[in-house]
């Protein structure tokens, strides 16, 4: 190690080695929402989140049972949805997705909530071994990334947990993903992205929940009107994880 390092410095790497992340499930499928739809992607799910939405579909990725906590090979056998996790460093899980011999070179880090994690060392690693990385985020905590990794901004506004969504989150967003069922979705989305300096690149997608025939009808009519984009969960449709 550099003998001219301070000691913060010296932390600091000692933080980026020893980081371990709480992984719920690793898979590879296809992206079937935004901007990489349709992208072969491994999806590193990580257990954790305090947010609270209603509707969510991984709520036994919320809490981390001390319990519930597995070896690895035990946890990337599982075959249904379950609140058991195990714990790895970067380098660890950069050598699972090699073991497991996946051919996808496009990572999505999904949850829970992946931002409750530092998150530097493990996208850099994986940055560095030529994947590329996107993070799907509710927007809640602040993002600890490689400047390279793509940001999907998720917003969940007024949910349960009591946490709001962060303006730098939407001002470092890639895409902002917004589900609506009903007016108000809009107007909420309306609302949070008033005064936000969003980059000229940024993307706009509204994804209507649970394919329901009205929460489409209305995605589609103000995707044409703003030259928003419209997000399917084409997984669904398609009946794959
Ligand atoms: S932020 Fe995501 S994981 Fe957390 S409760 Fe909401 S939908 Fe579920």
């Amino acid at each position: 190690m550099n003998s001219q390092m301070n000691d913060s410095q010296r932390i600091n790497i000692t933080n980026e080695v020893t980081t371990q992340y709480k992984i719920n499930e690793i898979f590879e499928s296809i992206q079937g929402e935004g901007a990489f739809t349709g992208v072969p992607s491994i999806f590193i799910r990580v257990q954790g989140c305090p947010v609270g939405c209603p509707w969510c579909d991984t709520k036994h990725t919320w809490d981390i049972p001390p319990e519930t906590e597995q070896s690895a090979s035990q946890v990337l056998l599982k075959s249904s949805d379950s609140d058991t996790w195990f714990r790895a460093t970067a380098e660890q899980l950069l050598n699972i997705l090699r073991e497991e011999g996946y051919t996808a070179k496009h990572i999505i880090l999904t949850g829970g909530e992946p931002c409750l994690y530092n998150l530097v060392p493990l996208t850099s690693l994986l940055i560095e071994n030529d994947y590329s990385v996107q993070i799907e985020t509710s927007g809640t905590f602040a993002l600890k990334t490689h400047p390279d990794t793509w940001v999907t901004v998720s917003p969940k506004i007024n949910m349960k947990g009591g946490y709001e969504v962060r303006r730098e989150l939407l001002e470092q967003a890639d895409e902002i993903k917004h589900p609506i069922a009903m007016e108000k979705h809009i107007e909420e989305l309306d609302e949070l992205l008033a005064g936000k300096a969003l980059k000229s690149s940024c993307l706009i997608y509204l994804q209507p929940i649970s394919q329901q025939q009205r929460a489409t009808e209305l995605a589609v009519k103000t995707c044409i009107e703003r030259n928003w984009r419209l997000s399917l969960q084409t997984h669904k449709f398609i009946g794959i994880e």
